[in-house]
């Protein structure tokens, strides 16, 4: 046993009481699973203990473990501590975190017409900017859920705790793991495209967990794909000294026109194209968009 497992968990539990106790609606701690929950550890590096040398990483107890590295760790970069997880699908990630010295990101140079963008939530696809592009899940993602269904229908025809359906089982892990590493890949290069291109981003502050319960699209793989992405950007933008900024969600961003500022009242969700006495004809998602962008440009202003 490492040792600084068991204080790894001790820490990720008082601060899971803690922040139970100080932020609203934040549930209580759970109990693991031996079923669902993800196998992991948590162990931190002293005096050199952990280091990697070539193709191998040296962990504490478990020795040399040979791993292959998904990108090049620069020069001066110290590493603070390791996370071993095993996913379902029965294979080992090692998660490497490691501290910049300095902060490179932060010195982009600021005197320029800061750029703005708003991103409305799209219930068909993902996402749509207030340029008019639009967000859409690649057409790969259809295909490998389709096959995750299949493989999940078989599954359900095997007899239970039977060797066939040990075996099925751990096929729909792989496939699973696959979809969700595809998302990811998705949305990491989306979130980092769009970090690099604006230095304001505004985005409604909807509770996605509601919303998924209220409009049922919970798809096979459980995707929160705009929450998601909302989380990534808000990290992505940090590094780069820029903000996510959160528009209220009463902000009334859909029944707005975005060109006379009318509002609709009687704007149904049906209505796919926002027509406005004023001449304006727009989707009816990239006229939310641009209301986003105007009220995050407002919130800046103030
Ligand atoms: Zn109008």
């Amino acid at each position: 046993m490492d040792s600084l497992a068991l204080c790894n968990v001790q820490l990720d539990l008082e601060r899971a009481f803690r922040d139970y106790r100080k932020i609203k609606d934040r549930g209580r701690p759970r109990y693991k699973s031996k079923h669902h929950s993800r196998m992991r550890y948590t162990t931190n590096v002293v005096k050199r203990n952990i280091r990697i040398d070539g193709k191998k990483i040296r962990l504490p107890k478990a020795g040399m473990v040979r791993i292959r590295i998904h990108r090049e760790i620069p020069e001066g970069w110290i590493l603070k501590n390791v996370t071993v997880s095993k996913e379902p699908s029965g294979k080992y990630y090692a998660s490497l975190l490691y501290e910049i010295p300095e902060c490179e990101s932060q010195a982009e140079g600021a005197q320029r017409e800061k750029r703005y963008l708003g991103i409305d939530y799209a219930m068909d696809g993902l996402a749509v900017m207030s340029d008019g592009t639009r967000a859409e899940h690649p057409k790969y993602f259809r295909q490998a859920e389709e096959k995750l269904a299949r493989e999940q229908r078989k599954l359900s025809h095997c007899e239970k705790g039977s060797r066939n359906y040990a075996k099925q089982k751990r096929k729909v892990a792989v496939i699973h793991e696959k979809v969700r590493n595809q998302r990811k890949d998705f949305l990491h290069k989306m979130s980092r495209r769009l970090a690099d291109g604006y230095d304001v981003i505004g985005v409604e502050d909807i509770d996605m967990r509601a919303m998924s319960q209220t409009l049922h699209f919970g798809k096979s793989v459980s995707d929160n794909g705009f929450g998601m992405l909302r989380t990534m950007l808000a990290y992505k933008l940090e590094e780069r000294g820029k903000d996510l900024v959160k528009v209220d969600r009463f902000y009334p961003s859909s029944k707005r026109c975005s060109r006379c500022g009318r509002i609709k009242e009687n704007l149904t969700l049906n209505d796919r194209i926002y027509r406005c006495e004023c001449g304006n004809v727009m989707d009816r998602d990239v006229n939310a968009a641009i209301n986003i962008r105007l009220e995050t440009m407002r919130l800046k202003a103030s």
